[in-house]
């Protein structure tokens, strides 16, 4: 007999040999039907893969990302068999899941495929999976597996790199595949499949190796998700910040200003400094000051900071000035700086904690490849801030921090969030610096302050940085993808760097702890990921413009602006469109520029002193007719809604 322990602790005794659909069956038969994939004492498994020891299952169903990986891994083996039949003689190369589906990197050798073919790949992948092939895992030896690749020069190459003893092939149907292992019970479970897509990728990812083609495909149990998936593709492109940054005027590159390094055009740069305001205001209440410092410093404060020693190598190079040789580094990080504005006199106890903020602007290199949109960017804004403070006082500053990150995310529509704990590695002492006493009472803060605030968090050991625990906040969009934002971070090295201090209740100097944090995370970055999350419909504080007044005709030119006027009275961001067009043109050019409120005007509106409201997204049953101070009523009270007092 051995023992199975189970994902929620219980054990179950079984004979010698069980598989792991058998203990999904003995759990239950319901269950054991959307079982597809098992990991046994941390290695994946087949779920007819006989268990010899005592050990942990965990079983896995769809609905698990290691369920969607095994999906994604053996719908790649079908595709490969597809593949291999419609181009006969190609050379497989690589073919693992990835996020949202799979790849086979191939030699296609003389042969061409193209998008027209993608049709007939879909339809025999399905055809092959209706045949219910099981995939059978089988160990050869090293000799053998050579043999049977000795005409594809990258498998061969695979295989010298493999132990022998080591190596397992995957059979299905008439297909064979090198394998370490980890599929679906059957082809059966492919219910749906779409090629997406193919590409160039090097083998091995290097430059200097032949070019393959790569095969993106996905697959799905059911034909209503892939459906679904496909749907959601389009949303996203729709939603692509970049797409919707210059439909609404937001923002620009230019290739003179340099890659990476975005332009803000007027409009942009409102919903930008809407958005500081927003922040400053609050860090205003909860006792921040703001700070400014300049775009680059010398090369030794980051030398000091231990920022050039970790990524100077990688990073944009010193800019030398003409004489004496002295040596300057853009600004990558604000926190040296900050360290040196607390430095800049002594503090008492009682002085603390300080708490500085800036807007600050950062410079970091990233390859040209790797640059996308607003999301990854060579300079950008951080929403800094820098807290010294007493040991004591980081249980209380984090609470404050957390309930500032949630007010950010209330105000902004991202009500869908989880936090990550990052904490030492225990088993690993040595890789941090600071006091375990230390150590443990800013773990507690965090933890205790996760609990109080009510947060759905979870612990990660051995996530935390060398210097410092933090806490991570990931977000969840419309679209349903998680967005890293919000980060605080204890650290307990700068201050040794900068030797920071401020003298005790016992007339000691003492070293303070730093906090980090940035609630938006970088201004570009938030704004990017906030127009994919309301494609553009921005909470109505936010707007650059909350309506737009649309004349029936230049008869009624003078009435817009009588509104207009009223409206400026009461703080609602307003313009006009007093243009000779029809008014179905006007309303639909305003409803592309996502204008929240359209106020027509004409005769009746006119005479009565009242205003036709239609409410953008809401055709038909957001039409009224009010005057100006109920018009004024329904914005002040929509902005409520999510604009709360800090
Ligand atoms: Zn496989
Ligand atoms: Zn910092």
């Amino acid at each position: 007999m051995i023992k199975v322990t189970l994902p929620d602790g219980s054990v179950r005794e079984f004979s010698q040999g069980v598989t792991p659909m058998d203990v999904a069956k003995n759990i239950s038969e319901g269950f054991a039907r959307n079982v597809i994939s098992a990991n046994y004492n941390d290695t994946t498994i087949e779920t007819s893969t006989p268990l010899t020891t005592d050990g942990t299952l965990t079983l896995y169903t769809w609905n698990d990302k290691e369920g969607k990986k095994a999906f994604w891994h053996s719908s790649s083996h079908v595709m490969a068999q597809t593949l291999e039949e419609i181009y006969p003689g190609i050379k497989l190369t690589l073919g693992p899941a990835i996020d949202n589906g799979f790849y086979y990197d191939v030699d296609f050798g003389d042969h061409k495929i193209t998008d027209a073919d993608f049709k007939k790949i879909e339809d025999r992948v399905l055809e092959i999976s209706r045949e219910k092939h099981e995939f059978k895992m089988r160990a050869v030896t090293k000799a053998e597996a050579l043999e049977v690749y000795k005409n594809n020069e990258y498998k061969t190459e695979l295989i010298s790199n493999l132990e022998d003893g080591t190596i397992t092939f995957c059979d299905h149907a008439t297909f064979t595949d090198l394998c370490r292992g980890g599929h679906i019970p059957n082809t059966g479970i492919i219910k749906a499949v779409k090629i997406m897509s193919i590409a160039g990728a090097y083998w091995r990812g290097d430059e200097k190796n032949k070019q393959l083609t790569r095969v993106y495909g996905t697959s799905f149990p059911k034909q209503k998700d892939l459906t679904d998936y496909l749907e959601l593709l389009e949303e996203a492109k729709r939603r692509d910040h970049r797409k919707l940054g210059k439909e609404l005027d937001l923002f620009h590159f230019s290739q003179r200003v340099g890659q990476g390094l975005p332009l803000w055009l007027p409009k942009g740069a409102a919903l930008r400094d809407r958005l500081e305001q927003f922040l400053k205001k609050a860090q205003k209440k909860a006792g921040y000051e703001q700070v400014v410092t300049p775009h680059i410093g010398q090369k030794e404060l980051y030398v000091t900071s231990g920022h050039y020693a970790k990524y100077g190598a990688d990073s944009f190079q010193p800019i030398t000035t003409p004489a004496e040789g002295e040596e300057f580094l853009l600004k990558p990080m604000n926190c040296p700086h900050h360290c040196e504005i607390y430095n800049s006199r002594p503090w008492s106890y009682k002085d603390l904690p300080k708490r500085y903020a800036e807007f600050g602007t950062v410079y970091r290199y990233e390859q040209s490849g790797e640059l996308h949109g607003l999301t990854r960017v060579r300079g950008f804004t951080q929403d800094d801030a820098h807290i010294f403070c007493m040991p004591d006082q980081l249980d209380t500053e984090f609470k404050n921090v957390i309930d500032l990150v949630l007010y950010v995310f209330g105000s902004l529509g991202f009500e869908n969030f989880t936090a990550q704990v990052s904490v030492r590695d225990l088993n690993n002492p040595d890789k941090y610096i600071g006091s375990v006493e230390n150590w443990e009472k800013a773990e507690n803060a965090i933890i205790s302050a996760a609990k109080d605030k009510g947060l759905n968090y979870v612990i990660e050991a051995g996530e935390a940085a060398f210097y410092g625990p933090k806490l991570d906040f990931m977000v969840k969009d419309a679209l349903g993808r998680s967005w890293q934002l919000g980060t605080i971070q204890v650290d307990y090295n700068l201050p040794e760097r900068f030797e920071l201090s401020y003298k005790g209740a016992d007339d000691k100097l003492h070293r303070p702890v730093m906090i980090h944090r940035a609630p938006f995370g970088s201004m570009e970055r938030f704004i990017a990921i906030l127009l994919e999350h309301t494609a553009g419909n921005f909470p109505l504080w936010l707007m650059p413009e909350q309506a737009i007044i649309l004349s029936l005709s230049e008869k009624y030119e003078k009435y817009a602006k009588k509104v207009l006027d009223l409206l400026e009275i009461h703080e609602i961001r307003a313009l006009i469109d007093n243009r000779n067009e029809t008014i179905g043109k006007k309303i639909r050019e305003a409803e592309m520029q996502k204008m929240p409120f359209m106020l027509i005007v004409g005769e009746e509106e006119e005479k009565n002193g009242t205003i036709s409201v239609r409410r953008n997204g809401q055709e038909g049953k957001g039409n009224i007719t009010v005057t100006i101070e109920e018009f004024v009523k329904i914005v002040n009270e929509e902005i409520s809604k999510t604009l709360k007092q800090f």
